[in-house]
Protein backbone atom coordinates (compact mmCIF):
# COMPACT_ATOMS: atom_id res chain seq x y z
CA UNK A 1 0.00 0.00 0.00
CA UNK A 2 1.37 3.34 -0.90
CA UNK A 3 2.47 5.54 1.99
CA UNK A 4 0.57 8.81 3.15
CA UNK A 5 1.60 11.82 2.38
CA UNK A 6 2.51 13.67 5.11
CA UNK A 7 0.05 17.12 5.86
CA UNK A 8 1.21 20.19 7.01
CA UNK A 9 1.19 21.11 10.84
CA UNK A 10 -1.15 23.11 12.13
CA UNK A 11 -4.34 21.04 12.07
CA UNK A 12 -6.66 20.23 15.22
CA UNK A 13 -6.05 16.89 16.12
CA UNK A 14 -8.82 14.69 17.10
CA UNK A 15 -7.45 11.38 17.82
CA UNK A 16 -10.73 9.20 17.30
CA UNK A 17 -11.31 10.58 13.97
CA UNK A 18 -7.78 10.66 12.80
CA UNK A 19 -7.40 7.40 12.88
CA UNK A 20 -8.01 4.89 10.32
CA UNK A 21 -8.47 0.92 11.66
CA UNK A 22 -5.42 -0.61 11.73
CA UNK A 23 -5.63 -2.88 8.68
CA UNK A 24 -6.09 0.24 6.64
CA UNK A 25 -2.94 1.83 7.75
CA UNK A 26 -0.28 0.22 5.49
CA UNK A 27 3.45 0.81 6.60
CA UNK A 28 2.59 3.06 9.38
CA UNK A 29 0.93 -0.14 11.33
CA UNK A 30 2.26 -2.55 13.71
CA UNK A 31 -0.27 -4.29 15.81
CA UNK A 32 2.43 -6.22 17.76
CA UNK A 33 0.56 -3.93 20.68
CA UNK A 34 -2.68 -4.02 20.45
CA UNK A 35 -3.91 -6.35 22.91
CA UNK A 36 -2.78 -4.05 25.25
CA UNK A 37 -5.48 -3.68 27.84
CA UNK A 38 -5.30 -1.87 31.29
CA UNK A 39 -4.50 -3.80 34.15
CA UNK A 40 -3.85 -1.26 37.09
CA UNK A 41 -2.31 1.52 38.58
CA UNK A 42 -0.24 1.99 41.68
CA UNK A 43 0.48 5.00 44.44
CA UNK A 44 2.78 3.59 45.69
CA UNK A 45 5.61 1.42 44.42
CA UNK A 46 4.71 -1.40 47.39
CA UNK A 47 1.75 -2.14 45.45
CA UNK A 48 3.40 -2.72 41.96
CA UNK A 49 2.23 -6.19 40.84
CA UNK A 50 5.20 -9.18 40.80
CA UNK A 51 7.99 -8.20 38.03
CA UNK A 52 7.21 -11.35 36.03
CA UNK A 53 7.52 -9.62 32.48
CA UNK A 54 9.63 -7.24 31.15
CA UNK A 55 7.94 -3.11 31.54
CA UNK A 56 8.43 -0.19 29.07
CA UNK A 57 8.20 2.33 30.67
CA UNK A 58 6.62 5.94 29.46
CA UNK A 59 7.84 9.33 30.85
CA UNK A 60 6.86 13.04 29.47
CA UNK A 61 5.93 16.69 30.42
CA UNK A 62 2.57 17.23 30.52
CA UNK A 63 1.09 17.60 27.56
CA UNK A 64 4.04 16.48 25.39
CA UNK A 65 1.68 13.98 23.79
CA UNK A 66 2.70 11.15 25.87
CA UNK A 67 -1.08 9.52 25.85
CA UNK A 68 -1.21 10.13 22.47
CA UNK A 69 1.52 8.51 21.61
CA UNK A 70 0.59 5.13 23.74
CA UNK A 71 -2.72 5.27 22.04
CA UNK A 72 -1.24 5.48 18.60
CA UNK A 73 1.22 2.29 19.39
CA UNK A 74 -1.55 0.24 20.54
CA UNK A 75 -3.78 1.27 18.09
CA UNK A 76 -6.52 2.05 20.59
CA UNK A 77 -8.41 5.40 21.03
CA UNK A 78 -8.55 6.15 24.19
CA UNK A 79 -6.01 3.08 26.49
CA UNK A 80 -4.14 5.81 27.78
CA UNK A 81 -6.85 8.99 28.86
CA UNK A 82 -7.88 7.22 31.66
CA UNK A 83 -5.40 7.63 33.51
CA UNK A 84 -6.00 11.65 32.68
CA UNK A 85 -8.90 11.66 34.94
CA UNK A 86 -8.57 13.92 38.26
CA UNK A 87 -6.79 12.12 40.60
CA UNK A 88 -5.56 9.14 38.51
CA UNK A 89 -2.77 11.39 37.42
CA UNK A 90 -0.44 10.78 39.92
CA UNK A 91 -0.72 7.20 39.42
CA UNK A 92 1.84 4.48 37.55
CA UNK A 93 -1.18 2.87 34.98
CA UNK A 94 -0.33 -0.54 33.66
CA UNK A 95 -1.39 -2.05 30.62
CA UNK A 96 -0.51 -5.32 29.54
CA UNK A 97 0.08 -7.10 26.62
CA UNK A 98 -0.72 -10.41 26.67
CA UNK A 99 1.06 -11.94 28.94
CA UNK A 100 4.48 -10.61 27.25
CA UNK A 101 5.22 -7.05 28.55
CA UNK A 102 3.23 -4.41 30.46
CA UNK A 103 3.52 -0.89 29.48
CA UNK A 104 3.49 1.59 31.65
CA UNK A 105 2.27 4.80 31.67
CA UNK A 106 4.17 7.24 34.43
CA UNK A 107 2.32 10.44 35.36
CA UNK A 108 3.61 13.14 33.97
CA UNK A 109 5.49 16.42 35.12
CA UNK A 110 6.57 19.44 34.49
CA UNK A 111 2.73 21.18 35.56
CA UNK A 112 2.86 25.26 35.89
CA UNK A 113 2.05 25.64 39.89
CA UNK A 114 1.87 21.93 40.88
CA UNK A 115 1.96 21.98 45.00
CA UNK A 116 5.20 20.87 46.17
CA UNK A 117 3.48 17.73 48.48
CA UNK A 118 2.61 16.81 44.40
CA UNK A 119 5.92 17.18 43.45
CA UNK A 120 7.28 15.53 45.61
CA UNK A 121 5.06 12.30 45.49
CA UNK A 122 6.14 12.48 41.78
CA UNK A 123 10.22 12.14 42.77
CA UNK A 124 9.18 9.36 45.18
CA UNK A 125 7.09 7.21 43.29
CA UNK A 126 8.93 7.45 39.87
CA UNK A 127 12.10 7.79 41.35
CA UNK A 128 11.65 4.52 43.34
CA UNK A 129 10.01 3.07 39.89
CA UNK A 130 12.96 3.87 37.32
CA UNK A 131 15.67 3.51 40.31
CA UNK A 132 15.12 0.34 41.36
CA UNK A 133 12.34 -1.82 39.10
CA UNK A 134 13.91 -4.93 38.35
CA UNK A 135 11.64 -5.83 35.59
CA UNK A 136 11.73 -2.28 33.91
CA UNK A 137 12.97 -2.97 30.34
CA UNK A 138 13.93 0.60 29.45
CA UNK A 139 12.36 4.16 29.66
CA UNK A 140 10.18 5.93 26.40
CA UNK A 141 10.52 9.70 27.40
CA UNK A 142 8.23 11.55 25.36
CA UNK A 143 8.75 15.31 24.17
CA UNK A 144 7.09 17.71 21.94
CA UNK A 145 9.46 18.04 19.04
CA UNK A 146 9.34 21.67 18.93
CA UNK A 147 9.98 21.95 22.16
CA UNK A 148 12.58 19.51 22.80
CA UNK A 149 15.45 18.99 25.78
CA UNK A 150 13.67 21.08 28.56
CA UNK A 151 15.14 21.09 32.02
CA UNK A 152 12.67 18.87 33.32
CA UNK A 153 13.28 16.35 30.28
CA UNK A 154 16.80 16.61 31.13
CA UNK A 155 16.42 16.09 35.02
CA UNK A 156 14.58 12.79 34.19
CA UNK A 157 17.54 11.82 31.76
CA UNK A 158 20.02 12.50 34.21
CA UNK A 159 18.23 10.33 36.85
CA UNK A 160 17.98 7.28 34.67
CA UNK A 161 21.98 7.51 33.74
CA UNK A 162 23.04 6.16 36.67
CA UNK A 163 20.27 3.95 37.05
CA UNK A 164 21.86 2.23 33.82
CA UNK A 165 18.19 2.68 32.21
CA UNK A 166 18.23 2.20 28.46
CA UNK A 167 16.45 5.11 27.15
CA UNK A 168 14.57 5.94 23.70
CA UNK A 169 13.68 9.47 22.95
CA UNK A 170 9.83 10.23 20.90
CA UNK A 171 9.95 13.63 19.13
CA UNK A 172 6.23 13.56 19.34
CA UNK A 173 3.65 16.06 16.81
CA UNK A 174 6.50 16.34 14.44
CA UNK A 175 3.67 17.38 11.90
CA UNK A 176 3.56 20.33 13.22
CA UNK A 177 6.84 20.57 11.62
CA UNK A 178 8.26 20.93 8.22
CA UNK A 179 9.81 17.70 7.02
CA UNK A 180 13.20 19.87 7.20
CA UNK A 181 12.73 21.06 10.49
CA UNK A 182 11.81 18.11 12.08
CA UNK A 183 15.35 16.56 10.76
CA UNK A 184 17.18 19.03 11.88
CA UNK A 185 15.28 18.93 15.34
CA UNK A 186 16.05 15.55 15.15
CA UNK A 187 19.60 15.65 14.12
CA UNK A 188 19.95 18.61 17.06
CA UNK A 189 18.81 16.94 19.29
CA UNK A 190 20.17 13.63 18.87
CA UNK A 191 23.54 15.47 19.18
CA UNK A 192 22.45 17.26 22.81
CA UNK A 193 20.85 13.81 24.10
CA UNK A 194 24.32 12.00 23.76
CA UNK A 195 26.06 14.28 26.28
CA UNK A 196 22.96 14.06 28.32
CA UNK A 197 22.22 10.49 28.36
CA UNK A 198 24.57 8.89 26.22
CA UNK A 199 23.47 5.70 24.19
CA UNK A 200 19.81 7.11 24.36
CA UNK A 201 18.15 6.97 20.93
CA UNK A 202 15.72 9.15 18.93
CA UNK A 203 13.34 9.32 16.91
CA UNK A 204 10.27 11.35 15.31
CA UNK A 205 6.96 10.30 16.27
CA UNK A 206 3.65 11.82 15.17
CA UNK A 207 0.19 10.19 16.77
CA UNK A 208 -2.54 12.11 14.11
CA UNK A 209 -0.09 10.72 11.10
CA UNK A 210 1.24 7.39 12.44
CA UNK A 211 4.90 8.43 11.71
CA UNK A 212 7.09 6.26 13.90
CA UNK A 213 4.49 4.11 15.15
CA UNK A 214 6.83 0.45 13.36
CA UNK A 215 10.61 2.20 14.37
CA UNK A 216 8.83 2.68 18.12
CA UNK A 217 6.79 -1.01 18.01
CA UNK A 218 10.44 -2.78 17.06
CA UNK A 219 12.51 -1.04 19.77
CA UNK A 220 10.14 -1.62 22.28
CA UNK A 221 10.18 -5.66 21.34
CA UNK A 222 13.78 -5.88 21.02
CA UNK A 223 14.28 -4.50 24.71
CA UNK A 224 10.85 -7.09 25.64
CA UNK A 225 13.00 -9.54 24.20
CA UNK A 226 15.73 -9.13 25.44
CA UNK A 227 14.78 -8.56 29.05
CA UNK A 228 12.86 -11.63 28.74
CA UNK A 229 15.20 -13.95 27.78
CA UNK A 230 16.92 -12.80 30.76
CA UNK A 231 13.75 -13.28 33.09
CA UNK A 232 13.37 -16.43 31.47
CA UNK A 233 16.65 -17.85 31.92
CA UNK A 234 16.82 -21.10 34.75
CA UNK A 235 18.49 -20.45 38.26
P1 LIG B 1 0.13 14.03 27.57
O1 LIG B 1 -0.29 15.03 28.62
O2 LIG B 1 1.62 14.02 27.41
O3 LIG B 1 -0.44 12.67 27.77
O4 LIG B 1 -0.42 14.62 26.17
P2 LIG B 1 -1.66 14.20 25.27
O5 LIG B 1 -1.40 12.91 24.58
O6 LIG B 1 -2.92 14.35 26.01
O7 LIG B 1 -1.56 15.35 24.14
C1 LIG B 1 -1.62 16.73 24.48
C2 LIG B 1 -2.22 17.49 23.29
O8 LIG B 1 -1.40 17.37 22.15
C3 LIG B 1 -3.59 16.96 22.88
O9 LIG B 1 -4.37 18.05 22.46
C4 LIG B 1 -3.29 16.04 21.71
O10 LIG B 1 -4.38 15.96 20.83
C5 LIG B 1 -2.10 16.74 21.06
N1 LIG B 1 -1.16 15.79 20.41
C6 LIG B 1 -0.56 14.74 20.98
N2 LIG B 1 0.27 14.11 20.12
C7 LIG B 1 0.18 14.79 18.96
C8 LIG B 1 0.82 14.65 17.68
O11 LIG B 1 1.66 13.75 17.43
N3 LIG B 1 0.49 15.57 16.72
C9 LIG B 1 -0.40 16.57 16.96
N4 LIG B 1 -0.65 17.43 15.97
N5 LIG B 1 -1.01 16.74 18.15
C10 LIG B 1 -0.73 15.86 19.14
Amino acid sequence: MAKKKKKGGGKPFDFSAARPPAATRGAKTDSRLSSAVFALSVHDTRELPPPRQPEVAFAGRSNAGKSSAINALAGRKRLAFASKTPGRTQLINFFSVGDAAYLVDLPGYGYAGVPLPIRQHWETLVGEYVGSRESLAGVIVVMDARHPLTPLDRYLLEWLSPAGRRVHVLLTKSDKLSKQAAQSTLAKTRRELASVHPGATIQLFSSPEGDGIPEATALIWRWVEADRKKTKSPG
